[in-house]
C-alpha cells in the first residue's frame, strides 16, 4: 500500500530509537531520561520528578504521548506508589493540554505489557495517551498522505508547551509528591 511509504521514515526513526547503535545505546527512554538538556530535541514535553512525558514519534494520531517513569521496570507492579500516581497525574495533565490544544473527542489510554501484548519496548513501561476523533479510524490511510503529521510533531510540541504555561501544567501536585 502505498501509504506506507510516507509512514516508512517514523517506522524507521522508531526502530532505531528501540534498537542499540554506537551514539544511541539501549533503552530511548532511559537515554532521554539522562539527557535533560536535549529535552526539545527528543520532543520531551514535560519532565517531573518521577517521570517523563514525551511525543511518540510513530503516533497513532497527531498528539499521541507517552508517560514513562524514570525507572527502567516492565510492570505496573515493580513501581513503587509514588510513581504510580505521577503517571496517572499527568496522564490527566496531558488530557487536559491536549483538550485544550487540539480539542479531541476522546481519548484512549493504555498500557502494552509484555512484547505479545504489543509493547514496542517491554523493557520499560509506559503509558500510551491518545487523542481521538470521531472517523479518524481512518486517518493512517488517508492523512498519512499529507505531511500533517511530520509538520505537526514539532508545532504541536511547541503549542502543548504553550499550553502548559498558561494552564501551569503539569500541576504543582507533582513537586509535592516528593517524599
Ligand atoms: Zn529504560
Amino acid at each position: 500500500m502505498k501509504h506506507n511509504n510516507l509512514w516508512a521514515p517514523w517506522r524507521i526513526e522508531y526502530l532505531k530509537s528501540l534498537s542499540p547503535s554506537p551514539d544511541d545505546q539501549g533503552c530511548f527512554f532511559c537515554n532521554y531520561w539522562a539527557a535533560p538538556d536535549r529535552d526539545r530535541e527528543h520532543l520531551v514535553l514535560w519532565r517531573t520528578p518521577r517521570c517523563l512525558v514525551i511525543f511518540n514519534r510513530f503516533p497513532y494520531t497527531a498528539g499521541h504521548l507517552l508517560i514513562a517513569p524514570a525507572d527502567h521496570l516492565p510492570d505496573l507492579a515493580d513501581l513503587p506508589d509514588p510513581a504510580l500516581l505521577e503517571i496517572m497525574r499527568l496522564a490527566a495533565d496531558a488530557q487536559k493540554a491536549l483538550a485544550e490544544t487540539i480539542q479531541p473527542q476522546g481519548f484512549n489510554l493504555g498500557l502494552n505489557i509484555h512484547r505479545c501484548a504489543g509493547a514496542g519496548l517491554p523493557g520499560h513501561l509506559h503509558l500510551h495517551l491518545v487523542p481521538r476523533w470521531d472517523g479518524d479510524t481512518n486517518f493512517l490511510t488517508t492523512c498519512a498522505h499529507t505531511r500533517l503529521i511530520s509538520q505537526s510533531l514539532d508545532d504541536l510540541y511547541d503549542q502543548l508547551k504553550e499550553t502548559s504555561r498558561q494552564l501551569n501544567l503539569p500541576t504543582a501536585l507533582i513537586g509535592r509528591m516528593d517524599s
